[in-house]
């Protein structure tokens, strides 16, 4: 029997239209086919169906009625044994790394957003047809994807028009596909071809990108898998980073055997540079971020999302795990692999507990319930985020560190959260596709447990389901590293280094401002601070301070110039109203974090921190 087939075709590149046809052999009576809420990786409800335009039914050449059953499903009045087929003009206009674009330029797309599912029929084996578009100013286009050829003119290393072949729906959703006139940079590691396919204006070092990938990629593979590549082979036939470089803009979503990023043009290696930007290490950081989720969410997966239900919102309250450890991996491998120094993991870690500190709401959100709601409360961000949340990422990746210390420390250094990761890819890493075990709630703290020897509950009981702040500052001293904390400089202080020595003279006014030139644009007012005691908002716009126009960088300078306690006259705009305020400064919060070397600490703590740090010296 022909399996369903679908076929997707950039059919107007310039109105930002694909059409998608789905062929289903044997349909049933009122067949129904629907289309995902939502992408895994991205814990939001975005309603892919939204951008379909139109929606038709066939049968044996013959339009056949197709009703909406609710938000995201049709049903076809079908009869008898024909194909049903059923085509849609799919709108693609979002550039992010979740959805689907079209323009002359280039096409990308995610299968949740353009390929509807076969209700009853989702794990079937399915093939999907990647057509080239018409238009002649398309000429040249290529493909890149991590699907499986079956019948495909090879455009390139990474893929091309024709067939490919998909084992299930799940499948299908998990192999994003990038069209236009891409450069790619080949490398192999941990045993198999890797690439990256690299869209957008931009020029870069492909050699220095390339070595440090395959430091990064080798790093995760041998942590999982052991350095012996034969047996230690990494868990995909070959893998993927599909990169978007744009002018701004930041993300990733992680895939099976790939990965979609979006990243500034600027944050590429440019030609010729040897240093290590800040750009450059937060996208070399990203790499590894999205690459470390290979394991851990794509294979090692809670159960919550064995499999995916892709129609409704799936909870856990473990994302702290499939986030966090990820978040503390992601630099810690970079540091590993030996692409960032040691001082420069520190100064990475001492903006990450900076970042937890600045929002209040770390104590009002436990950290698993930061997971559980991450659907209305993390993925809907709004100015009073900093002061009612936690951040899974960012705390999660903390309480991960303090993990693997404390289990390090419970077993005289022979064991470590990389122990609990190869314990958790064991049992649970063949999960693939959702359809095996999953980890339960609670499995990632037993598996820690587990490999400590000893009851870690408490620990968790603390960090984990209660609100207290990681005591990273004690845990750390034993590994000859220091944990300082001084006052924010200012407002838009990200902390990781030592700071203005006559910073805790300073005065603030305690909140975090966006962008625009017409004044200082308020994003955050945080609580029990003195833009929020004066009864400023966030979303006002400070033009004046004590007469004088100010925008965000003579702000935050006549503020830092004067002392806590003093009085400042504000004229601001709440939406087109003037108003003006005083404020009574304040000192600023003790809450920028650096981390040093203590380099009286006794050899016994180097030892410690390299096995930490370079575990393979
Ligand atoms: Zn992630």
């Amino acid at each position: 029997m022909a399996s369903i087939c679908y076929r997707i075709t950039p059919k107007n590149p310039a109105a930002h239209v694909y059409e998608v046809e789905l062929t289903i052999p044997k349909p049933a009576a009122a067949q129904r086919v629907w289309l995902p809420v939502w992408i895994p990786g991205s814990y939001m409800v975005r309603e892919f169906s939204r951008h379909f335009v139109t929606v038709t039914a066939k049968q044996a050449g013959k339009a056949i009625a197709l009703d909406k059953t609710d938000k995201h499903t049709w049903q076809a009045a079908t009869s008898g044994d024909a194909d049903l087929v059923v085509t849609a003009d799919v709108y693609a206009w979002d550039l992010s790394v979740r959805a689907s674009h079209l323009d002359l330029t280039h096409g990308s797309f995610n299968g949740p957003s353009v390929f509807l599912a076969v209700e009853g029929r989702e794990w079937e084996a399915c093939e999907v047809i990647i057509d080239p578009p018409a238009d002649e100013r398309c000429k040249g286009w290529k493909v890149a994807t991590t699907l499986t050829p079956k019948d495909v003119r090879m455009t390139g290393p990474t893929g091309g028009w024709g067939r490919y072949h998909v084992a299930n729906y799940d499948e299908l959703c998990d192999h994003p596909v990038e069209l236009g006139t891409f450069d790619v940079v080949e490398f192999e590691a941990g045993g198999v071809p890797h690439a990256m396919a690299v869209t957008g204006r931009t020029r870069f070092d492909a050699e220095r990108l390339k070595a440090d990938l395959k430091a990064v990629c080798d790093e995760h593979v041998r942590l999982f898998h052991g350095d012996d590549t034969r047996v230690g082979r990494a868990p995909m036939d070959r893998y993927l980073f599909l990169t978007m470089a744009v002018g701004d803009g930041y993300g990733g979503l992680e895939h099976r055997s790939s990965t979609s990023l979006l990243c500034k043009r600027s944050d590429l290696p440019l030609p010729g540079m040897t240093e290590m930007t800040e750009g450059y290490t937060s996208f070399v950081g990203l790499c590894s971020h999205e690459y470390f989720h290979t394991w851990n969410v794509k294979r090692i997966k809670p159960a919550a999302f064995s499999p995916y239900d892709l129609r409704k919102e799936g909870h856990t309250r473990q994302l702290w795990a499939f986030e966090g450890i990820t978040s503390y991996y992601d630099d810690l491998g970079l540091v590993r692999a030996g692409v960032i120094s040691v001082d420069t993991y520190l100064e990475l870690l001492g903006k990450t507990v900076t970042r937890v500190l600045r929002w209040s709401g770390r104590h009002k959100m436990p950290l698993a319930d930061a997971s559980w709601d991450a659907w209305i409360k993390y993925y809907r961000q709004d100015e009073n985020t900093p002061n009612s949340q936690v951040s899974y990422y960012t705390k999660g990746s903390l309480v991960a560190l303090a993990a693997d210390v404390t289990i390090r420390d419970a077993t005289d250094g022979k064991k470590s959260l990389d122990d609990v990761m190869r314990l958790l890819f064991a049992r649970y890493g063949a999960n693939v596709d959702g359809c095996g075990d999953g980890v339960p709630e609670g499995g990632v703290e037993a598996a820690c447990s587990e490999v400590a020897g000893i009851d870690l509950a408490p620990f968790f009981d603390e960090y984990l389901r209660g609100t207290n702040d990681v005591p990273l500052g004690g845990l750390l001293e034993p590994y000859g590293v220091r944990m300082h904390l001084r006052p924010l400089d200012n407002d838009a202080d990200q902390g990781g280094k030592a700071g203005k020595k006559d910073a805790g003279k300073r005065a603030t006014l305690d909140v975090s401002l966006g962008g625009g030139d017409d004044g200082a644009h308020l994003s955050v007012v945080h609580d029990g601070g003195a833009a929020q005691a004066a009864g400023l908002s966030a979303g006002d716009v400070i033009v004046a301070v004590d007469g004088l126009r100010v925008t965000k960088g003579s702000l935050l300078r006549m503020i830092g110039e004067r002392a806590p306690g003093d009085r400042v006259h504000l004229h601001a705009f709440r939406r087109d109203e003037l108003f003006e305020v005083d404020a009574v400064l304040q000192a600023p919060p003790k809450k920028a974090a650096w981390f040093a070397i203590d380099e009286r600490a006794p050899d016994e703590a180097k030892a410690k921190r390299d096995r930490w740090l370079r575990p393979r010296g």
